[in-house]
């Protein structure tokens, strides 16, 4: 059995936009939000400058209350670089985001045996605050029942 890992910290590396900002503000206070259309409402991740459904260029920032369930994943095994060996294994998910209509957010499954993640697993998010970085990055855990 092998407990799914975090990537390493020091290889994460925020790069934002005015699309996104808002996103990592929340979460640097341990808040997840979903970028949602101010005028259709319609939920989009990741936010872009136009709404799919009306071009609409406003955003409302909704909160979320941090479940979801996995929508897809992968178990990495093998180190694509050095300075991987110690997180394998590790598994990037795509997690659909409970309260988000369609919306969908990348990122990991972690603190679970690998052999025990399923598509349809109900998580919750979990912040891993990054050392030096004033930032925090969603990752999911199983959800408490
Ligand atoms: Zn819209």
């Amino acid at each position: 059995m092998a407990l799914a890992k975090r990537p390493p910290p020091e290889l994460f590396k925020l790069s934002t936009n005015t699309w996104t900002q808002p996103f990592w503000d929340a979460a640097a206070r341990h808040a997840l939000v979903v970028a949602r259309c101010g005028d259709c409402g319609h939920f989009r991740m990741p936010p872009t400058p136009f709404c799919p459904c009306c071009q609409s260029q406003r955003i409302d920032w909704t909160p979320l209350d941090g479940r979801g369930t996995v929508y897809a994943y992968t178990i990495v095994e093998r180190a694509i670089f050095a300075g991987m060996e110690a997180h394998l294994p590790y598994v990037p998910a795509v997690i659909s985001l409970h309260g988000a209509g369609e919306a969908r957010l990348i990122s990991n499954v972690v603190d679970v045996e690998v052999a025990q993640i399923h598509v349809g697993m109900p998580v919750q998010v979990v912040w891993d605050d990054v050392p030096g970085q004033g930032v925090a990055v969603p990752r999911f855990q199983p959800a408490e029942v």
